[in-house]
């Protein structure tokens, strides 16, 4: 295992009240305790808006971020009824944003509107969780490589601050449904991620890249063995504190 920060990202989509605390104060509190890998791993839950400002001053001794889910692509106020900007966010307390989410595409983010609202949330200084995947159509028909490729460029430019984009590569056909990619296919994107990255933005740097789509604590321990990927996003499961807190367990076992 590498001794690069481990991430495990918290993605709850429309879920949680206010006693849902209870949930991020059990997440905390592990996390403020397990002392042995405390400087290794980053812990974020990005909760609905509704919560972000209750949890923020709520939670005693945070270990843990704080991050939305979406954002509205303007940085300023207009009439955009129910919207929500990133600027309105970083002031609810949120650090980290899920940005290009497969859900939203399919709700009609477009690259460009992913770079709009890339570009306006790092003005607020929020770090990005930029989610990249192809359907299973799009696997099916070969065009993995090609559609990363294409998600990647359309939303993200050099002139961007890169080292506050972290990529989430989710396979839209993993979310929620159980089934993950085989070792190989994996290690195999991962590797293109990297190369495709250094190589669009001309850098040295290696990007942060993630891992979403399925991920429990019962098959944490398969990805734990492939150390090129940063850490996790994980949804469903962590809308628990028992599935989220021994999906960190069971990776440093
Ligand atoms: C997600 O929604 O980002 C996700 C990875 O969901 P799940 O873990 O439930 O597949």
């Amino acid at each position: 295992m590498t001794k690069k920060i481990k991430y495990f990202v918290g993605n709850w989509k429309m879920f949680g009240d206010f006693n849902s605390f209870k949930i991020i104060y059990k997440i905390n509190k592990f996390c403020a305790n397990s002392k042995k890998t405390l400087n290794k791993k980053k812990v974020v839950l990005c909760v609905p808006n509704t919560l972000l400002y209750y949890f923020k001053n709520k939670l005693k001794n945070k270990i843990i971020s704080l991050g939305a889910q979406n954002c509205h692509h303007n940085s300023n106020y207009g009439a955009f009824t129910g919207s929500i900007n990133a600027s309105m966010l970083k002031k609810t307390g949120a650090e980290y944003i899920i940005l290009g989410h497969s859900e939203n595409r399919a709700d009609g983010d477009t690259e460009k509107i992913i770079k709009k609202k890339i570009e306006s949330s790092l003005k607020q200084n929020l770090s990005i969780i930029f989610c990249i995947g192809e359907t299973l159509k799009q696997k099916n028909k070969g065009l993995t490589f090609s559609t990363l490729k294409k998600q990647i460029k359309g939303s993200i430019i050099k002139k961007f601050d890169l080292k506050k984009i972290i990529i989430a590569y989710e396979p839209v056909w993993s979310i929620g449904t159980n089934k993950i990619l085989k070792m190989n296919e994996l290690r195999k994107i991962i590797s293109f991620i990297n190369k495709e990255y250094k190589k669009i933005f001309k850098t040295k740097r290696s990007p942060t890249v993630l891992y979403g789509g399925s991920v429990n604590d019962k098959n944490i321990s398969f990805f734990s063995s492939i150390s090129e990927i940063d850490g996790f996003l994980v949804g469903g499961a962590s809308q628990s504190s028992k599935k989220f807190i021994d999906i960190i367990k069971n990776y440093y076992k």
